[in-house]
């Protein structure tokens, strides 16, 4: 490069440079996973600044995640300098929104103060209106009305908007109204939720046109990363912003689309060239990020997806190793042996920070935390809570406290109304008024109070009823073992129906949770000694900057890259999820797909994937299919190792066994026992070609088979 090029083109190969030099007119990047996409929307934004096109206050910048805005903003830092202080317009969909929504609250009637409500609010909210409109609220639960008013504010509809067919799907129609008087409520509340921060400034821009123009002429330049996963309201909102300028620059790879559940439609790809006519399309080819066989791994896995773009992906980097699949016998011999593969990682001489376990689901990080705290691993979990700290997990916790120490007053207050019991803070205080008098603790004092008539005649009846089970389940746990007694006691207190009774998909992750706790429970000898544990557990709170593993979902490990990575609990009905085969359809089975491509494209250098042959649930064993992802893997990136005895062929035979109930969700034809079949298979798809540094090694090439216009259904 010139001595006198700028340092943000240094090193960018060609197409790089096209999409950080072509500042003007709407530029649609698309391109594979690690082939500097992010970077060079960075570097852009650099150039913008260094060239002076642009005051920093005259760029939107739009990240998927906080921490991608962070990281946006100090790399931007260190290319120019000060120039990047300022850059108001430099974060999520969210909390740009929420800026902007500030300053023109009065026009859709709030204050510039509102709050923003969490969902815990949003639903209470919800179900005081379920009440008011005399509803019933078991058939339909607050939890269905809030994902259904979250669908429809991604969509960009307001209750005006909705049709017969939108607002059928609700108590026999009374969505729309519902769904109306939540916003008057809200209204009046000063309030608004996640949804409105886009919705409301998207009814602000369409009918004020001194608004819209004022933002048009604003915002030079426009750039978004991240961008299959863009839902509609998303899009219309960027539409509208960029339409006077048409700078807009947007970097995206739709095999990496795994948001469809909150809206996402990565069908924005194919409306941008056509709502941005002439748009440069630029794709990159160079993969950064992985070796060879790594990507080779991940190419073959998202190959058995139709629909694709087609994206040609190569690399410079040597060969490196093969991507290991380790087939253990059960969930805590997998944990012990990510543990000890960590540990010699670390002998050789990589930090804690370079290595990643990423889980389908939340309640996995369990078995690894557990482990790690056995064996004083440093560990953060990102994107969540650690697992002793989630609000279900907690309040678990709480029965099983109160019933091996009846003095726990905080483990009585926390499940003396949770499940909702119509003990309200009134009653609670009167029982901690009894509680200070006499000196006794929270549940003596509560015993005590139902005794008398200084309660209501409801809230004594459901309090007795609370002592009266708190008194049988202690003598249950004499007999029971104590996880059978957790079982019966979140069942018998109401705490699973009511989760059960919630529809979303957290309601989902919370209920496997506590299963997960059982689970945890079966491996302790005693109550006592389980909660001895878990109190440790919480305490585990190492120096902040210690060098410590990460685990995380493979959602939250999105644009992130880690040099060792491990692939945990690849098995049919994990990773795919139950939800996923459940539902049956293709959409969701090829969305867990492309978590699998999304999930190993983060290594760089190592990357293991593993499935279990066993774990249990419940005191049970449940034997498991190695992941049918697994069997997607081309044969020649991967090297198998099992430590089961005899176990290698018995998981083989397995799968070949069970592979025909999934032939109907598999695409073309000669799907034969999966591991197998992996390498062959991908027909024309598929090229592989050994590489010299001249001539770099094509990994994966298909043409590009989708014309535009012609995919999804056109809402705008
Ligand atoms: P993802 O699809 O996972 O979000 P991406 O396309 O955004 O990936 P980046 O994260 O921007 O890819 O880049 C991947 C890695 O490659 C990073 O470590 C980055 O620093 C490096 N990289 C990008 N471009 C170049 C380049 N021209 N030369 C050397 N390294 C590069
Ligand atoms: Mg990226």
């Amino acid at each position: 490069p010139a001595p006198s090029e700028p340092p943000y083109l240094r090193g960018l190969n060609e197409p790089q440079r096209e999409a950080v030099l072509t500042t003007d007119g709407p530029v649609l990047v698309l391109a594979g996973a690690g082939t500097g996409k992010t970077a060079a929307l960075t570097r852009r934004l650099a150039h913008i600044l260094f060239q002076r096109k642009a005051y920093p206050s005259e760029i939107l910048a739009v990240t998927f995640t906080n921490k991608a805005a962070r990281e946006m903003r100090h790399r931007v830092g260190q290319l120019v300098g000060d120039a990047v202080e300022g850059m108001p317009w430099l974060g999520t969909f969210h909390s740009i929104g929420a800026k902007m929504l500030r300053r023109h609250a009065e026009l859709v009637g709030l204050q510039s103060n509102f709050t923003i409500l969490d969902t815990d609010d949003q639903k209470r909210l919800l179900k005081q209106l379920i009440q008011a409109n005399e509803l019933d609220e078991k058939r339909w639960p607050a939890r269905q009305l809030a994902g259904l008013i979250d669908g429809w504010k991604n969509k960009g509809l307001t209750p005006g908007d909705l049709d017969a067919g939108d607002a059928e799907q609700y108590a026999n129609g009374r969505g729309a109204d519902l769904y109306a008087q939540y916003q008057e409520r809200l209204k009046t509340l000063n309030a608004c939720d996640f949804g409105d921060l886009l919705l409301h400034m998207l009814t602000i821009l369409k009918t004020h046109r001194e608004v819209l123009e004022q933002y048009q002429k604003r915002f030079r330049y426009i750039l978004v990363d991240e961008y299959q996963d863009t839902n509609a309201v998303q899009y219309l909102w960027l539409r509208l912003l960029a339409q006077e300028r048409k700078n807009i620059a947007c970097v995206g790879d739709d095999d990496q689309s795994i948001y469809s559940w909150r809206g996402a439609q990565v069908e924005n790809i194919l409306k941008f060239e056509r709502d941005f006519p002439g748009a440069a399309v630029i794709r990159l080819e160079q993969n950064y990020r992985s070796t060879p066989h790594i990507l080779g791994a991940a190419s073959g896995v998202i190959a058995n997806n139709g629909g694709r773009l087609g994206k040609t992906l190569w690399t410079e980097l040597d060969a490196g190793e093969k991507v290991r699949v380790l087939g253990v016998w059960d969930g805590p011999e997998e944990a012990r042996r990510v543990g000890d593969e960590i540990e010699s990682a670390q002998r050789g001489g990589t930090s804690l920070d370079d290595i990643a376990i990423l889980v389908r689901a939340q309640h996995q990080t369990r078995e690894f935390e557990d482990r790690f705290i056995a064996i004083g691993m440093p560990y953060r979990i990102i994107g969540g809570f650690r697992f002793y700290e989630r609000a279900e997990i907690r309040d678990a916790l709480a029965y099983l406290r109160i019933i091996s120490q009846p003095a726990d007053d905080l483990a009585f207050e926390r499940i003396v109304n949770t499940p909702k019991r119509g003990l309200g803070d009134k009653a609670v205080a009167q029982i901690h008024a009894v509680a200070r008098a006499e000196g006794v603790p929270l549940l003596t004092a509560a015993a005590r109070l139902v005794g008398t008539d200084e309660l209501q005649a409801r809230a004594r009846n459901a309090l007795a009823a609370f002592i009266g089970d708190i008194a049988r389940w202690r003598d249950m746990a004499n007999d029971l073992p104590h996880p059978e007694l957790a079982r019966q006691m979140l069942d018998e207190s109401g705490y699973t129906a009511m989760l059960q009774a919630d529809k979303s998909a957290e309601a989902a992750g919370r209920l496997e949770n506590l299963t997960e706790l059982v689970r945890a429970m079966e491996e302790y000898e005693t109550l006592g000694a389980f909660l001895e544990h878990v109190s440790l557990v919480m305490d585990n709170d190492a120096v902040a900057d210690d060098a410590k593993v990460t685990i995380m979902t493979i959602h939250a490990a999105k644009g992130l890259e880690y040099d060792t990575v491990f692939l945990v609990g690849w098995e049919e009905g994990l990773f795919p999820s139950q939800r996923a085969l459940d539902e049956g359809g293709i959409a969701s089975l090829e969305e867990e797909r492309r978590l699998a491509y999304v999930a190993i494209t983060r290594a760089r250098r190592r990357a293991t994937i593993m499935h279990a042959a066993n774990r249990r649930i419940y005191g049970q064993w449940n034997s498991s299919l190695p992941s049918r992802f697994v069997g997607e893997l081309p044969k020649e990136h991967v090297e198998e190792e099992t430590t089961m005895s005899g176990g290698e062929s018995l998981w083989r035979a397995n799968w070949s066994e069970h592979a025909d109930p999934f032939a109907d969700t598999a695409r073309g034809s000669g799907r034969g026992p999966g591991w197998q079949r992996a390498a062959g298979k991908l027909g024309g798809e598929w090229t592989a070609r050994t590489f010299t540094r001249e001539a770099p090694r094509v990994i994966e090439s298909r043409a590009s088979a989708v014309s535009l216009g012609n995919k999804g259904r056109d809402d705008i």
